[in-house]
């Protein structure tokens, strides 16, 4: 252990904490921080200490000079101050040197009000600049389907680094160039459409600055909405309803559903429609899929297929296994294969003058709604894809506080959900969702318990073994794709003893994906959206997909039953190896 002191109380922590862990020991000590990053609970150290923001006063041996706290290990003895005049005049410097290199379109960033530099910058009183030089001048590379890049807003804190390189296993980003030159990049400059990144979005989710964003369609469906000969029906997933409080000032967790309805309708969405309600229909198929391969004892484990960010990891890095995960389409993709068809028809509307929006709580939703094999006869299943923060922006736009809007209910015939389905939105959910319909479908009894709690949680890897009518079920459920990466290598080397797993590229699933309302890295933010979801699932009146009526009612009147021809043309599709 060693001691230290810290504006005057002495603390003592493990010697190789940083002056910034220790000064966390203790109330009211705040030192502001930029490239760090947190990423205690997913075993990963981020200490680049490239921004220097978090300057301290450090004086050992008689001298004192300014260090950075983020990555200055405790020394016995050591006395810091961390708010003098002079370490807050530190600090601003280093802030005008950073924005000095930085371009001033704060107005029209899409980070606005959402950006580190700028809130800190505010914090420290930055009204002019006192440096001026070169400035980087980077072509903003628009090319990804899901993530633009705008390299001139780069503060090389390379948190994005970290995150694609150690937590996602992905490597699509690294630091490039020297001096003055030196950006984080993907190798040899290219842009992101040529590279194996999976559009999961973690590197916006982490960005400070607007370097990296999503790209928007929020323009295109105010034009749709506009538009008198389109109908626009919008679906909603089901992480979404219990993180968007937090754009509205909201705990999170809060369930938002009726009041997100509300806020949808007023914006002047025709119909709006549930996300879960095609999630209990992915059950009814995959739940099919898996018991004929159990049956037939080939092709296992069976993975599951909802999550676009995990089936690009796939078809990226393991080639070889892309005819190992469930052909069920994802609920997104469902969804609009069913609103284009069975409901267009409904309302009498041609499909091509029907308009799809999906708000989604992820990046790669957006490049999955354009993958080729999603469309029919030339007219997309999905047209347009929101993440919750744009979506949030909408409503502010609008002038629409949901927070204090009265409830409304989704619409039919594509609203009605179990609690099975809105479990989607939490690792772990997708598999014990099939379990509860599985169960029923083998054993012909009541599951009494529906609550598989060994796969619940946010540990990155769960395993568990269910008894279904005297026939052992090994499950494993990963997110994150440093785990889903485990889990595959086992599967190649032939070790897997599973009989499902279920993958989700963003760790915590979906509750965590790429286009929910920032939380740095907070995991009790993550806590709060989990137990969000497992509350809507008790509250649920139903909690087995099967059970949806008006599930049972679209097999009845147009897809047959589950597995069928027609429900394997609209629902199923294949992977490929890139
Ligand atoms: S979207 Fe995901 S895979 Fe792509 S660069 Fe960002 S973290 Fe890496
Ligand atoms: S792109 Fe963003 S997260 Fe990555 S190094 Fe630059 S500022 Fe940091
Ligand atoms: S875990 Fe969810 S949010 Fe993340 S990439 Fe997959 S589907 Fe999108």
């Amino acid at each position: 252990m060693a001691k230290i002191t810290i504006n005057d109380t002495t603390v003592e922590v493990f010697k190789d904490a940083t002056i910034l862990e220790a000064a966390k020991e203790l109330d009211g000590v705040y030192i502001p921080t930029l490239c760090h990053m947190n990423l205690e609970s997913f075993n990963v150290e981020h200490h680049v200490g490239s921004c220097r923001v978090c300057m301290v006063d450090v004086e050992m041996g008689g001298r004192s000079k300014m260090m950075p706290a983020c990555c200055t290990p405790v020394q016995d003895g050591m006395v810091v101050k961390t708010n003098t005049p002079e370490v807050i005049q530190a600090r601003r410097i280093v802030l005008e040197l950073l924005l000095s290199d930085h371009p001033f379109d704060c107005l029209t960033c899409p980070k606005n009000l959402d950006c580190e530099l700028q809130a800190l910058a505010r914090e420290f009183g930055v009204d002019h600049l006192s440096y001026k030089g070169e400035m980087s001048k980077y072509p903003v590379d628009t090319t990804s389907m899901a993530i633009k890049r705008d390299l001139d807003k780069c503060i090389m804190c390379r948190r994005c680094e970290t995150v694609c390189n150690e937590i996602q296993t992905v490597g699509a980003l690294s630091g490039y160039g020297r001096g003055f030159k030196a950006v984080v990049a993907p190798a040899e400059m290219k842009n992101l459409d040529k590279t194996n990144c999976v559009m999961c979005g973690q590197c916006v989710n982490v960005c400070p600055t607007g370097a990296l964003t999503g790209i928007s369609f929020n323009k295109k469906v105010w034009a749709a909405l506009s538009d008198p000969n389109k109908k626009v029906v919008v679906q909603v997933a089901p992480a979404v309803r219990v993180a968007i409080g937090e754009e509205f000032g909201l705990e999170p967790g809060t369930d938002m559903t009726g009041r997100l309805v509300s806020g949808l309708k007023k914006i002047g969405f025709d119909a709006v429609f549930d996300t879960n309600f095609s999630a209990d229909l992915t059950i009814m198929e995959e739940a099919t899929e898996m018991l004929e391969r159990f049956k037939k004892n080939e092709n296992l484990p069976i993975l599951t297929s909802c999550c676009p960010g995990w089936v690009n990891f796939l078809e990226f890095q393991f080639p070889d296994l892309v005819n190992i995960p469930s052909t069920c389409k994802s609920p997104q993709q469902m969804f609009g294969a069913i609103a284009k068809t069975y409901y267009a028809d409904k309302i009498g509307v041609k499909p091509e003058n029907l308009v799809v929006v999906s708000v989604m709580p992820c990046q790669a939703k957006k490049y999955e709604a354009g993958r080729p094999e999603f469309a029919h006869d030339g007219v997309r299943d999905v047209d347009y894809v929101l993440t919750t923060r744009e979506l949030a922006r909408m409503f502010n736009e609008a002038g629409i506080d949901i927070s204090k809007m009265q409830e409304d209910n989704f619409d039919n015939p594509l609203g009605e959900s179990t609690g099975a389905a809105v479990i989607f939105g939490v690792t772990g959910g997708v598999c014990e969702a099939a379990l509860r319909t599985a169960y029923e479908w083998v054993t012909n009894k009541e599951l009494k318990d529906v609550n598989f709690t060994a796969v619940r949680g946010l540990d990155g890897i769960k395993e568990a073994s269910i008894d279904i009518d005297g026939t052992e079920v090994k499950v494993a459920v990963s997110s994150g794709l440093g785990n889903a990466r485990k889990l595959l290598e086992k599967i190649q080397s032939g070790e897997c003893q599973y009989h499902v797993i279920e993958i989700m590229a963003c760790p915590g699933g979906c509750i965590n994906g790429g286009g929910q309302p920032f939380i740095h890295a907070e995991t009790d933010i993550l806590e709060q959206r989990m137990k969000g979801i497992y509350a809507i699932d008790i509250g649920k009146e139903i909690r087995k997909s099967h059970e949806n009526p008006y599930i049972q009612k679209l097999y009845k009147e147009f897809l047959g039953k589950p597995g069928s021809e027609k429900a394997h043309h609209l629902l199923h599709t294949e992977y490929y190896k890139k």
